[in-house]
């Protein structure tokens, strides 16, 4: 069968747009700096020590829904079938429902200190465990979608955390499922999605407002549900080369945490408005929820241990 995406260009394992060589000296010059202690206990060992890469294991294992504590989600599209796999609480309320997320794991413990390791202190050394915590939430969130293909769209990484890091993290995972064949049958890579501009929060040019890059330099975080919404709304835009080239195509949005899902709102209406087909989003944590929506929240966790 041909492969409609055959047509559209790869991602490829550009990283992101580092050169692969300043990576690599990047990677090699935290490895020689950084002690050698476990991110999650602290103690002397490997970046990772086996008790915390077993907890790690067991708090992603098992991937759940996590739109439920999200208040900035897009709606679900009306269009989309009724699956997304795992089985979220809400799928027969009808009516407002919020676009499905499957996440790994919460947001918290272990996996937040590896996470924020991997993202914040140059720890890509633990890229192979967030890497099959993702991984696991693909595969589950693609079994509830129709067979049909599936293109895998991360959530842009801006320019400036780029230079920042050397690395994009969540590039990183991805590119390395696909290196290693893990990537869900059926769906493929790409990046269609960029930010409208890389340098500064939304459409304001720095050369007018200098001091507005400089004052939202701290990105999402510290920012509510509302100013989230604000600093994302109309920041992204469709990659020349994929324009008019993703109607009717499946897509599933990537994130490395959902917090209020304002950026993943902006990717997916980027993406609807380019007429494609969004049924749903993965995560590889996602935050717990506000105080209030607590109930929702424990149910899928008691449902989470009650599998299996
Ligand atoms: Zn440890």
């Amino acid at each position: 069968m041909a492969h409609p995406f055959r047509a559209l260009p790869d991602a490829g394992g550009r990283n992101g747009g580092v050169p692969a060589a300043a990576g690599r000296a990047l990677r090699g010059f935290w490895a020689l700096i950084l002690p050698t202690s476990c991110v999650g206990c602290g103690r002397h060992d490997s970046s990772l020590c086996r008790p915390c890469r077993r907890a790690f294991r067991r708090a992603t294992v098992r991937p759940f829904r996590a739109e439920a504590g999200a208040g900035s989600l897009p709606l679900r599209d009306p269009a989309a079938p009724q699956t997304g796999a795992p089985p979220g609480a809400d799928d027969a309320d009808g009516g407002f429902e919020p676009l499905p997320v499957v996440a790994a794991g919460i947001y918290g413990g272990v996996v937040a200190r590896a996470l924020l390791a991997f993202k914040n202190a140059g720890h890509t050394d633990l890229a192979r465990p967030l890497a099959a915590a993702l991984g696991g939430a693909l595969l589950a969130a693609r079994a509830g979608l129709p067979a049909d293909p599936c293109l895998l769209v991360p959530v842009p990484t801006r320019g400036r955390s780029l230079r920042r890091r050397g690395y994009d993290p969540l590039g990183l995972l991805l590119d390395g499922l696909r290196r290693r064949g893990e990537l869900p049958a059926g769906s493929r890579l790409a990046r269609p999605v960029a930010h409208r501009h890389p340098g500064v929060r939304t459409g304001v040019r720095p050369a007018l407002m200098p001091w507005f890059s400089s004052a939202r330099r701290g990105g999402q975080k510290g920012l509510g549900r509302r100013g989230r919404q604000e600093n994302v709304a109309g920041s992204m835009r469709i990659r020349r080369r994929y324009r008019g080239r993703l109607g009717g195509v499946q897509c599933l949005v990537v994130d490395d945490v959902l917090t209020t899902g304002a950026t993943l709102a902006e990717v997916v209406r980027t993406l609807r408005a380019e007429g494609a087909a969004v049924a749903c989003a993965v995560v590889l944590a996602a935050t717990p929820p506000p105080s209030g929506t607590e109930s929702a929240y424990s149910e899928f966790r008691r449902n989470r241990r009650g599998e299996g």
